[in-house]
């Protein structure tokens, strides 16, 4: 009698989530496949090869920033290996800003440290300190929900009577740099939930992890090598048009070609970012595929300063952003040297707002703020790298979807991404926790020997 052959699964996407998810099936090996459509892995957190002030160099896409509550995407990263986790520098909380900012965490058990900081920093009054531990302390006491009737984060801040200096010093460029979305349109709920894991979180939880090489080293490249170890099927410049019905199962078709016969799968993971998820849930579940179309979403630009001559560059530092005065530059991150240059990356989250600048212009301008805000010398090289659809914008009337979201329409297919967790903004935090919760159902649909895990009942294995 022979063996019934397990299941064949199929991830489309190869961001964070699908990496994740792949991760956590990868004991599926050769009956698992990942399709790609880029040829680089790693989505929105992929490496730019960029020509900087004459040289070569290998950059992010973007820049990145990870903090320490990133539970799940830390110990994704450390699975992976201590070579892999060794690539992030820890570093206690410290605000500082060429405003004159300097708020510190101190060392002092959970939330003791951020308000015995807040108290002893610099650049706030005595009444703006106060009313941060306010705020702090009333979200705390309602379990970090605001009302109901509260939708932004500028209408939370001004229900909690926080002053003009301390929104612009502090809340603002937090809250655009967490959500990618502007305090007057920013979910005042999702704002809640960061700072709950960040700064009301135990004391390493605001830690700044700054990575120290570009993030496909932190996470693609490692995980697509064991992946490849355990006999998955890896298909970069895959790009998958359309997920259709076949015997119980699903089959792929790729833009251009077909997959041949052995490519029927019982289990198919979109692992994309939303809008590219509606065109492939579109003909399966036009419902589903009309909430997937409703995500917005908001530019980021990383403004790459190299420069041949040694500056010193703080690790992190918050930007005095005037777009009035000419300033659009939101935090500097220290990217080290490479190719003996020293590089600096900038962060304008929410790009949108900056105006119709092109890229020279708005290169320009930032090497201009960064010099005169930092004393620094005009860098010798200037690349502007703007991802058009960065993030979803993190509005409180966003879509919300479940990763079983197409069970009864189209029983087998999962969704996965960073957008289906509940509260969290576009995280790598939130990919990776949805790829594993994704593996997870999965896990416990092929054990109930169901395509949509109906009936098993029961929470979800666990597979991390
Ligand atoms: C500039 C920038 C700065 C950011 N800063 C931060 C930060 O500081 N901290 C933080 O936590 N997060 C940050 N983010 C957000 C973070 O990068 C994303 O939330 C995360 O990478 C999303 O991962 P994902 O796997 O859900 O989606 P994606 O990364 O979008 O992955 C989806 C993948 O699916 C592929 N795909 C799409 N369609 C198809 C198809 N038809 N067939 C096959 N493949 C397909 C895409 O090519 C892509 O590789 C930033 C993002 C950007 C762009």
């Amino acid at each position: 009698m022979g063996v019934k052959p397990g299941p064949r699964i199929a991830i489309i996407g190869g961001g964070w989530a699908g990496l994740a998810c792949a991760l956590a099936l990868r004991r599926h090996g050769p009956r698992l496949d990942v399709f790609e459509a880029s040829p680089l892995w790693g989505g929105r957190a992929r490496a730019a090869h960029v020509r900087l002030a004459d040289r070569e160099v290998t950059l992010d896409c973007g820049q990145h920033l990870l903090v320490g509550a990133y539970r799940a995407c830390l110990a994704q990263i450390a699975e992976l290996g201590p070579d892999t986790a060794a690539k992030l520098r820890r570093q206690r909380l410290r605000l500082v800003s060429s405003a004159g900012l300097d708020l510190r965490r101190l060392a002092l058990p959970g939330r003791a440290g951020l308000g015995a900081g807040l108290l002893l920093a610099r650049g706030l009054s005595v009444a703006e300190k106060l009313a941060a531990l306010r705020l702090m302390a009333s979200l705390g006491a309602s379990d970090w929900r605001p009302p109901g009737a509260i939708a932004s984060v500028a209408e939370l801040l001004a229900a909690h009577r926080q002053p003009h200096r301390l929104v612009r010093r502090l809340w603002e460029p937090l809250c655009i740099g967490a959500l990618n979305t502007a305090p007057e349109e920013a979910c005042a709920a999702s704002f809640a939930a960061v700072l709950r894991d960040t700064l009301g979180g135990p004391a390493d939880a605001s830690d700044f992890l700054l990575p120290t090489a570009p993030l496909a080293d932190l996470l693609s490249t490692p995980a697509v090598d064991s992946l490849r170890e355990a006999g998955v099927g890896l298909h970069p410049t895959h790009p998958v048009a359309s997920v259709v019905p076949e015997d119980g199962g699903w089959r792929l078709v790729m833009r251009g070609a077909r997959l041949g016969p052995d490519h029927r799968y019982d289990h198919v993971v979109i692992a994309t970012d939303p809008l590219a998820a509606a065109r492939l849930v579109d003909p399966l579940d036009a419902g589903c595929a009309q909430q997937l179309a409703g995500f917005g979403f908001t530019p980021i630009a990383t403004v790459y300063l190299g420069w041949h001559e040694p500056v010193s560059l703080p690790p992190a530092i918050m930007l005095d952003e005037d777009r009035e005065a000419g300033s659009p530059g939101q935090w500097l991150f220290d990217r080290g040297r490479q190719a003996e240059l020293r590089i600096g990356a900038i962060v304008i989250s929410a790009r949108d707002r900056v105006g119709d600048l092109d890229a020279q212009a708005l290169g320009a301008a930032t090497a201009a703020q960064v010099s005169r805000q930092l004393r620094l010398p005009p860098p010798a090289g200037i690349r502007v790298l703007t991802e058009q659809r960065a993030t979803w914008r993190c509005t409180a009337d966003r879509p919300r979807l479940a990763i079983d979201a197409l069970a009864d329409g189209a029983p087998g297919v999962w969704l996965a991404g960073d957008y289906l967790e509940d509260d969290y903004p576009a995280t790598l935090e939130s990919a990776i926790r949805c790829g594993r919760r994704t593996a997870g159902l999965i896990s416990t649909a092929i054990l109930a020997g169901s395509p949509s895990g109906a009936g098993q009942g029961g929470a979800p294995q666990t597979v991390w």
